[in-house]
């Protein structure tokens, strides 16, 4: 744990003003926290309003030998905005505007606190939107969302956040202020933008974002269909990629999750649904007609026992409302969740969702699945007491069975959470040592060398954003419940004592 010197609050209060630093013990419980089981407290939280304050507050940090936590909305669920080891939170919900639209050029550039649902709102009379959509999408941050290179339900068709990135103004270690990337195609020299989406804080704060905008589709059709099981759903999904369609989203939900969605909206699915179907299609008025009838053939051939439409906004919105609320609807099932984020290949679906139902009767733990179906990004909802460690324990073991049978299956530990504390120990289930020594040689790039110097007691340089994320070793997943290093070993065996 760093040292607090006295004089740290006044030097940021200095910055931002008194009213923009948190430091009260009862202020601070509010930033423990993001969307993840894990938790930390920080010694301050700051709320600076332009960039140059950032930086400002970057080198006052530095001064003060701490750690920084960029902070966007803290929806992240893997404990990306948990600020451990005593950091200094720098909460970026002050940069919110919309600094640029360049229409002609669909390019906008965005603070990196803007919410990610608004953009889309304000640029919607112009015609365009922006495309990344994660479920969260009325909360997170689009600054948070480059932190986790997010994905949502819309991104099957039009790639995540890093697709739709062309520059980024970032403060670095130092405390200086430069550009990665351009707000305009460019493809000259190493493409340090896109090293730099993905990298859940460790290299730098993002202060403003140049973003690609789409044109609205000219049709949007959206449909639901529900299945009295989830093998004919997932083979439906699979069918509809074979075919060659791509659709714009694909998201599927289970039973679990239906029972969790009907006391909040109400949807009237059928009782004998054990799964429920999204797809969405969109283009040229005639090619959606075309699709929409294959996909609906496809449905049927697989005995979809309801399916719905919707074609206009409202319509859609409803339909789209249990999706999208599912996950704060597990509330009606239990108090807590941890969300799996899993990536197998597709055709893998069918399996791996069998293997999740296995883990879950083996470890007794209730798992409930809401996921983007279409790329086969699986979010398995492990659903507990937090106040009960048995059933911490037990979920987050069945977290870590999960994320092995999709590297197993040939898939990926992460679709879009990213890595954070919650899978930094499962890292060595996909990359060597030398993959992970190259990694933090990256990290070290953007932040600079440790000076041989340096004073005892001053933090690594090399973990002065973020530290103890993404890298194994930084932190233990479930460590507030009392879980420890010695209890877990993920080496692909899942031992627990
Ligand atoms: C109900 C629910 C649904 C969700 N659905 C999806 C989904 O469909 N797809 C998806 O991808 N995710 C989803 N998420 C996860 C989460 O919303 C995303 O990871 C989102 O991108 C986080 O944004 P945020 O503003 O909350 O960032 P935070 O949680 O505050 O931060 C996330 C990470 O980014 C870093 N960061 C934040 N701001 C900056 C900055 N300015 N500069 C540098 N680093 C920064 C943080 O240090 C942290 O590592 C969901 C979460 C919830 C609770």
């Amino acid at each position: 744990m760093t040292t607090v010197s006295s004089s740290l609050i006044p030097d940021l209060a200095a910055i931002v003003g008194t009213q923009y630093v948190i430091w009260k013990p009862e202020d601070l419980l509010v930033y423990e926290y993001d969307g993840s089981i894990d938790k930390a407290t920080p010694q301050a939280v700051v709320l600076p309003r332009t960039a140059e304050e950032v930086a400002e507050v970057v080198r006052i940090a530095n001064r003060h030998g701490v750690y920084i936590v960029a902070r966007g909305a803290g929806t992240s669920l893997s404990g990306g905005a948990v600020p451990l080891r005593n950091s200094v939170v720098i909460a970026l919900t002050r940069l919110t505007e919309l600094i640029e639209v360049d229409a002609e050029n669909r390019v906008a550039i965005v603070e990196p606190g803007m919410i990610n649902l608004q953009l889309s709102q304000k640029v919607s009379h112009l015609g365009l939107f922006y495309a990344p959509d994660p479920a969260s999408q009325k909360t997170c941050t689009i600054g948070g969302n480059v932190g986790e290179n997010a994905g949502g339900p819309h991104c099957l068709a039009l790639g995540v956040t890093t697709n739709h990135v062309l520059g980024l103004e970032v403060v670095l270690a130092d405390g200086s202020l430069v550009w990665l990337g351009a707000a305009q195609r460019e493809s000259t020299g190493y493409d340090l933008r896109g090293a730099f989406v993905g990298s859940e804080g460790t290299f730098g704060i993002i202060t403003k974002i140049a973003v690609r905008l789409l044109p609205k589709p000219e049709a949007i059709h959206s449909m639901l269909a529900a299945f009295t099981t989830m093998d004919a759903a997932s083979d439906t999904v699979a069918e509809i990629i074979a075919a060659g369609m791509v659709p714009s989203a694909l998201e599927m939900m289970d039973r679990k999750t239906i029972d969790a969605v009907e006391p909040f909206y109400h949807p009237g699915y059928p009782a004998a649904a054990e799964a429920v179907l999204i797809v969405e299609v969109d283009g040229l008025i005639e090619s959606v007609e075309e699709q929409t009838e294959a996909v609906l053939g496809i449905c049927r051939k697989h005995g979809a026992m309801e399916i719905r439409e919707a074609d206009d906004e409202e319509t859609r919105a409803k339909l789209w409302e249990t999706r999208k609320g599912a996950i704060g609807a597990y509330g009606t099932i239990a108090p807590t969740y941890y969300l799996v984020d899993g990536v197998v290949p597709r055709t893998k679906l069918r399996e791996v969702l069998q293997q999740v139902d296995q883990i879950a009767a083996e470890l007794n733990v209730t798992v409930a699945n809401v996921f983007h179906a279409g790329d086969g990004n699986i979010h398995p909802a492990i659903l507990f007491n937090e106040r009960n460690p048995s059933e911490v324990k037990q979920a987050i073991l069945a977290g870590a069975r999960i994320l092995e049978a999709c590297v197993a299956a040939g898939g990926a530990l992460s679709g879009e959470h990213g890595i954070g504390i919650e899978k930094q120990a499962y890292m060595p289930l996909v990359f060597t040592e030398d993959d992970l020594e190259s990694m933090s040689r990256l990290r070290t790039a953007f932040i600079g060398e440790q000076p041989d110097d340096a004073p005892i007691g001053v933090p690594s340089l090399s973990e002065r954003f973020n530290p103890g994320k993404v890298f194994p070793g930084g932190a233990i997943h479930g460590e507030a419940y009392g879980i420890s290093a010695e209890s877990f070993r993920p080496t692909g065996t899942s031992d627990w004592q």
